[in-house]
């Protein structure tokens, strides 16, 4: 699964059309219900394990339509935390278990009114929380995240943050401030975080990643100037690695990884 080129699957948020429905059984502390394989457990809206549960739509994919549900642990069933499950699954299954798992949060999170303190209900008319005491209406909340590839020749720089696993490192990665761009960002991030100055920022494309409600905006931009200094708090090593001698990368469901393989494959061709 390559996330840059990942684009063409039929994804409607919120869409409550057609016979065939699964449902993702999750529970408070975002793990995930499993099958003997370790990928995600699927029921039906009818099956006996969620008859007391209030099942949300979070979308159609290819016209199979998606629901959550959050629920005391159940133990018949064997879960799983949300990222190891997630970062191994094809895009057939990684569309919908990160929808889920963003429109349970939201409606977890959104119960009652930021503005007014009274309770929140569901919209009738789109995927928000209406309170009707005072009329705010809330959305799903996004979170836009730049995260930049940068190159110099054979080169690309990576970095690791201490919560990695051993030896893994990665593209840089911030959320966008209010009143910022995206491209903004992209500098700001970078100078802040290993010292170097950038180039233009070129989009690559995105990808929803629920950790928590981000939406990855990913950029490739070349070297400008400047060495790499880290702050030694939320970068703890930062390199350059010729494209022939890579350390330990993200996993390929990540657009980190979908970026990184894009431009070695420009590089050897
Ligand atoms: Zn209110």
């Amino acid at each position: 699964m390559n996330w840059l080129g990942d684009h063409d699957q039929e994804w409607l948020p919120g869409l409550n059309e057609g016979a065939n429905h699964r449902v993702l059984i999750t529970t408070a502390d975002r793990r995930v219900a499993v099958d003997e394989n370790g990928a995600p457990l699927f029921v039906s809206l009818n099956s006996p394990l969620i008859s007391d549960q209030e099942p949300y739509l979070a979308g159609t994919l290819n016209r199979l339509t998606y629901y959550g549900v959050r629920a005391p642990e159940m133990a018949e069933l064997s879960y799983e935390p949300l990222r190891p499950v997630l970062i191994q699954l094809n895009s057939e299954d990684f569309i919908p278990v990160n929808a889920v798992m963003q429109v349970l949060d939201f409606f977890e999170e959104h119960r009652f009114c930021g503005r007014c303190g009274n309770q929140m209900s569901a919209s009738k008319s789109d995927r928000g929380r209406y309170c009707e005491p005072c009329g705010f209406t809330q959305y799903p909340r996004i979170s836009p995240c730049v995260i930049v590839l940068i190159t110099r020749g054979d080169e690309i720089l990576l970095a690791r943050a201490p919560r990695f696993v051993d030896g893994m490192y990665s593209t840089l990665a911030g959320f966008v401030e209010a009143g910022e761009s995206a491209e903004h960002a992209c500098h700001r991030e970078i100078g802040e975080e290993v010292g170097v100055r950038i180039k233009s920022p070129v989009y690559q494309g995105s990808q929803s990643w629920p950790f928590k409600h981000s939406l990855m905006l990913g950029y490739r931009a070349e070297w400008l100037s400047g060495d790499i200094v880290i702050d030694g708090i939320e970068i703890v090593d930062a390199q350059w690695f010729n494209i022939n001698h890579l350390p330990k990368l993200p996993p390929h469901a990540s657009i980190s990884r979908g970026m990184i393989d894009a431009y070695i494959k420009e590089r050897l061709s």
